[in-house]
């Protein structure tokens, strides 16, 4: 069988055109690697910009957007996509472990991972005081003192939601503004617990086998400093996920290049969310998007009947 579209990805974006294709009477497949989903979205603690929710947690919010789409029979197969071929052709492929998929198009809608920190020791104590995610591992610092690397909406909501259950919380900004939105800095600065470091790098860990801390460096001290926490979490962007596409599709730094309709440099390939170059990675955009992807996969595949 040959499909309407593949949607690779089934975050906000995928999920989005998975839901649209059904309701265009494409035959769609989504395809979710279920390992990616675990991240962003159902990362977030709280999402308060999403159009009709003032508050919901982000996994709420996913629960919401995946149930809508089983309910109106979208096919979301747990597999990962490993490799596409054929991309040039009208019949494209897309292989995953254990089979190949044929489509007449194609959307990539695969999201990002967290960017490292890139301070020494860093490899060496993942899961064990550092983490990249404060709703997956914040419990653990419950009555503890730990530090939040970052200034964007994620290091500040970060921030904000550890503060709720650790004694103390050092959000470590390297600018000397915060770059996230003007209603979370208003929410941090008034958290008694939180103490905001600017102009500040974390250049180490400190402990031998044992998280004990960071050695961190003002802007204007030559010498280091030791930050006694028992814990760091790294909030600083992500990077996309374009490994499936990369010198396929023109690209525009580490993002695939593609205006709103998502058509990428190759016909019958589009891109949806995180992937895209764009100004604004939200949920809400993301979800714009694969809805903005699947009129375009429409009108393509129009094109190819006359
Ligand atoms: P951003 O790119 O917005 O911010 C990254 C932050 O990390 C910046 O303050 C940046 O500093 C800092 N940074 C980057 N690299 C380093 C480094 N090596 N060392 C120290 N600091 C560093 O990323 P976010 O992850 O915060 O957000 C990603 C996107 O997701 C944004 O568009 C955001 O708005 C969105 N988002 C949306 C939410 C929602 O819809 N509710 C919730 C959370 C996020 P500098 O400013 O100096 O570059």
């Amino acid at each position: 069988m040959v499909y309407d579209v593949i949607i690779i990805g089934a975050g906000p974006a995928g999920l989005t055109a998975g839901i649209y294709a059904k309701r265009a009477c494409l035959n769609a497949l989504v395809l979710r690697d279920k390992y990616a989903v675990s991240s962003q979205i159902c990362n977030t603690y709280e999402v308060c910009n999403y159009t009709g929710f003032n508050n919901i947690s982000g996994q709420d919010l996913y629960d919401n957007f995946e149930k809508h789409a089983k309910e109106i029979g979208v096919e979301i197969v747990d597999e990962k996509a490993l490799e596409i071929t054929d991309i040039y052709l009208d019949v494209k492929k897309v292989k995953t472990k254990n089979a190949e998929y044929e489509t007449k198009t194609i959307i990539l809608a695969s999201g990002g991972t967290p960017k490292k920190g890139g301070f020494e020791r860093e490899d060496d104590f993942i899961g064990n005081g550092v983490s990249y995610c404060a709703t997956c591992d914040g419990a653990f610092f419950k009555d503890k003192e730990v530090a939040v690397i970052g200034g964007g909406d994620v290091a500040v909501e970060d921030a904000i939601f550890l503060s709720r259950f650790a004694k103390k919380v050092y959000l470590l900004v390297r600018k000397n503004e915060m770059r996230a939105t003007k209603a979370l800095q208003e929410e941090i600065l008034k958290a008694t617990n939180v103490e905001i470091f600017y102009e500040t790098v974390v250049k180490s860990i400190i402990g031998d086998d044992k998280f004990e801390g960071l050695l961190i460096k003002f802007k204007n001290d030559i010498i280091l400093s030791e930050l006694s926490v028992d814990g760091v979490f790294v909030g600083i962007g992500m990077n996309p996920d374009t490994s499936l596409l990369k010198d396929k599709v023109e690209m525009d730094g580490d993002y695939i290049k593609a205006d709103e309709t998502c058509e990428t440099s190759v016909k019958g390939i589009f891109v949806a969310g995180d992937v895209r170059k764009k100004q604004l990675r939200q949920v809400i955009t993301a979800c714009a998007d694969g809805a903005n992807a699947i009129t375009s996969v429409q009108k393509y595949l129009l094109e190819k009947t006359k």
